[in-house]
């Protein structure tokens, strides 16, 4: 039975990858939010040594390493992401500063205070905010920064519909000055905050899927994993639109004391 499980999600894994290495990006975001996000970022130079956490395809870490000195080990768990990834950063011609690794953001393959930068776009949700910012801590140099995007609400109250779908999807989903104070009981001090704007949700998110979901779907018709992931991510972009104002996701960038 498990094992039969292991492999039913083994195919979704397979899917969920495949359908999200159509597209650029696999969470909100845009270049103009990661080099607005690293303009808060002091100290670094050519020798500095930066994280991408939860990287995907890499579509952030490359306007990253042009936007910082130092280099970037980008880690991603799915071996098709950073295969990818690999090749955008030869693309780009950023392969000798810039490398992606498989591995898990639970089991990180850093020395403490090994780092001066950790960076993590739409990811750290995986771990746990609060707990990703604790146990990354430890990685970075004193001094060092810490900068992740993260699905916030902008209101101390909000309709039934969107509170029972977020918490479902993801339960740690907060205020900002809730989060804001857990960044600062991590340990960090909290060096800015922002909510990333509107177009990184349409221009850079859901627009580039309209199309993938096209192909994917006639790729895949009849196959109901893939038809119940389409239908999801619909779902989620007609509710993100609907309640855009109670919602989104917001950098958060601390610096570990
Ligand atoms: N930073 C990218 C991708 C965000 S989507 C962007 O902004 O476009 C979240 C990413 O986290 C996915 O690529 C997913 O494969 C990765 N991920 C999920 N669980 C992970 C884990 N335990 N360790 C490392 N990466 C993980």
């Amino acid at each position: 039975m498990s094992n039969q499980n292991n492999s039913i999600h083994e195919f979704e894994f397979k899917l969920i990858c495949e359908y999200f290495s159509q597209v650029e990006r696999q969470g909100p975001g845009s270049p103009e939010v990661t080099k607005l996000a690293a303009s808060f970022i002091d100290n670094l130079n050519p020798k500095s040594k930066i994280a991408d956490i939860g990287c995907g395809t890499g579509g952030q870490t490359m306007v990253l390493a042009q936007s910082l000195p130092g280099d970037i080990t980008a880690i991603d768990l799915f071996p098709e992401f950073i295969e990818l990834f690999n090749k955008n950063a030869i693309r780009n011609k950023l392969d000798h500063r810039v490398k992606g690794i498989t591995g898990s953001m639970d089991n990180l393959p850093f020395e403490e205070e090994e780092l001066d930068l950790i960076w993590s776009e739409g990811a750290i949700y995986n771990i746990g905010f609060e707990k990703g910012l604790n146990d990354w801590r430890k990685y970075l140099k004193k001094g060092g920064y810490i900068a992740v995007s993260e699905a916030s609400w902008f209101t101390p109250e909000r309709p039934d519909e969107i509170d029972r779908f977020w918490v479902n999807a993801y339960s740690q989903i907060d205020t900002i000055p809730n989060k804001v104070s857990q960044m600062q009981g991590a340990g960090y001090v909290p060096v800015a905050t922002f909510i990333i704007p509107e177009n990184c949700w349409t221009e850079h998110f859901f627009i580039p899927q309209i199309e993938a979901q096209k192909s994917f779907l006639a790729k895949y018709s009849g196959n109901k994993v893939a038809e119940n992931l389409i239908h999801y991510l619909k779902i989620e972009a007609e509710l993100y639109d609907k309640y855009k104002d109670y919602y989104g996701y917001v950098f958060y960038i601390g610096k570990r004391i």
